[in-house]
């Protein structure tokens, strides 16, 4: 392939990687935009599910209190107004009365049973013969709360750690009003295991958690935590920003207000009870899944990154690679392949901006031309590859003479020329002076040992002030130079 052919394939190489460069960028850059948005969105879309399917849990957890609650309401007032009718019966061993909690027992699946306490705070069980009491609850709120007109009705207790059983409790209290048998209170005690045992099979595992608490922010039921019964809610965000705007509702907040990690929440009020259900997943729980296939793709793009990259430094080497041949074949063109100077195509393209500069801004500018005398008769003494390794002495010894800012090409033959910027006329004259001078000193031995000598003629030409071309600046030099061969040889011209 010819060098030009070889130039143009390098442009064309370095086109089209720029091209795959860009291209692969875009990829790339599109394609962790995508990553990205993808993982945000995912993220978002489990956490509003799992706030979907939260909100139903608890909206059938506060379905299932309400209706449980409902009928110990019911059979609280039916039991006192049932003693009313029946003052002289024994609430601890009446076979009717025990017939009507058998009834209620069955409704609730024995989730629920009824407890007396006597006037003095004694604790009976049903069906227990005896008039010793079972324990002294006087102290306790929910027997404390019927004896005060005030207070006096359908009460939720706090939750309490059964003096009897060692278990979680809540009890419900109401007053009988006639104290049949000396007995004034009467409540049903909800342990806390057996009423959260559904619960346990909808919540979200591990620590997803469903609490039934009071209005005033007491736990009263929990699970999977029995131990949170009886802690308060009251300094967390439900208690203080959502229940007082909102009776049912789901958010996220930072720290869980029992155990302090991120939870995802819905809650929802329990009508005619004061009641607040409250189901919570741990986020990080709910997010596992999304977070394994956000790192498999994170994985997948950083691994598709490293590919790309080690593509596009692959490319970067060829094309300078490529970029270094292009240079090489660029210089070749442009030098003199003997005396590895300037050609004389190259010559003239840096000479005529060289003119144009110097019009341009008014400055000096030289032209020297050279050319070896009676060369061709050193070519038939010496030979011609003698003449050849005189030609690149010659020029050896010219640059040596020049600044950096001059330049010396190779014009055709034995002919050389120099441009001098900066340069006048007398300078000029000066410079090629010294360059005959150099030559004409110049000591060269042929293959068989003979010393040889050799001179130069130069003619000179100087640019003046305006429009004047390296055509008419060379055909000044070139006649001068003639003058010089006319007087003799071995001599400059102006
Ligand atoms: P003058 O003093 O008038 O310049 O005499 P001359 O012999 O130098 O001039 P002429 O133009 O008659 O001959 C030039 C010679 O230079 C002829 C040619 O063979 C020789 N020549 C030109 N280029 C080269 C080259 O690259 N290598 C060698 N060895 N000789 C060359
Ligand atoms: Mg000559
Ligand atoms: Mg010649």
């Amino acid at each position: 392939m010819s060098p030009i052919g070889n130039l143009e394939s390098a442009h064309q190489a370095r086109r089209i990687t720029r091209l795959v460069v860009i291209g692969i960028s875009l990829a790339l850059v599109a394609a962790w935009v995508s990553i990205g948005y993808f993982a945000i969105e995912s993220r978002e879309a489990r956490i509003a599910e799992e706030q979907r399917v939260l909100a139903r849990i608890a909206r059938v957890v506060q379905e299932q209190t309400h209706s449980l609650f409902s009928l110990i309401d019911y059979f609280l007032v039916s039991a006192d107004l049932w003693f009313q009718n029946h003052p002289e019966a024994d609430p601890r061993h009446d076979p009717d009365f025990l017939a009507l909690v058998a009834t209620f027992s069955a409704r609730t699946n024995g989730r629920v049973d009824i407890r007396l306490v006597s006037t003095t705070g004694g604790l009976y069980y049903l069906g227990k013969t005896g008039n010793e009491p079972l324990a002294d609850v006087s102290d306790r709120d929910y027997y404390q709360a019927q004896m005060q007109p005030a207070t006096q009705g359908f009460f939720i207790a706090k939750p309490v750690l059964s003096r009897v059983t060692g278990l979680w409790g809540l009890p419900i209290s109401y007053p009988l009003k006639s104290a049949p048998n000396g007995m004034a209170v009467i409540f049903a005690a909800i342990e806390n295991r057996v009423l959260t045992m559904p619960f346990a099979d909808v919540r979200t595992r591990p620590n997803g958690s469903i609490i039934v608490a009071h209005r005033d922010s007491t736990v009263l039921f929990h699970s999977p935590d029995e131990m949170a019964s009886g802690k308060s809610m009251g300094n967390g965000e439900l208690w203080r920003e959502r229940l007082p705007v909102a009776p049912e509702g789901g958010y996220r907040v930072k720290k869980g207000t029992l155990d302090g990690r991120p939870r995802i929440v819905a809650y929802n009020t329990v009508p005619d009870y004061p009641l607040v259900v409250i189901a919570s997943s741990v986020t990080d729980e709910v997010l596992e899944d999304w977070q394994n296939k956000t790192f498999a793709l994170l994985g997948f793009g950083v691994i598709a990154t490293f590919c790309c990259l080690l593509v596009l430094w692959r490319l970067k080497l060829s094309v300078s690679q490529f970029e270094s041949i292009r240079r090489k074949f660029e210089e070749q063109a442009n030098t003199d392949d003997l005396t590895q100077i300037p050609n004389r195509r190259y010559f003239v393209r840096q000479s005529t901006s060289e003119i144009e500069r110097s019009l341009r801004y008014r400055r000096e500018l030289s032209l020297l031309i050279y050319d070896v005398d009676h060369f061709k008769e050193v070519n038939d003494a010496f030979g011609h590859e003698t003449g050849d390794q005189l030609l690149k002495a010659i020029t050896e010894a010219v640059n040596k003479e020049l600044r950096t800012t001059d330049m010396q090409g190779r014009l055709g033959g034995e002919e050389f020329g120099v441009l001098l910027p900066e340069t006048n006329k007398a300078e000029a004259f000066e410079v090629a002076e010294r360059l005959r001078k150099r030559v004409e000193d110049l000591a060269l031995h042929s293959q068989d040992g003979r010393e040889i000598h050799v001179t130069v003629s130069i003619g000179v030409s100087e640019l003046p002030g305006h429009g004047e071309t390296l055509d008419q600046l060379m055909s000044r030099a070139d006649k001068t130079l003639y003058q010089a061969k006319e007087s003799g040889r071995n001599r400059v011209a102006v």
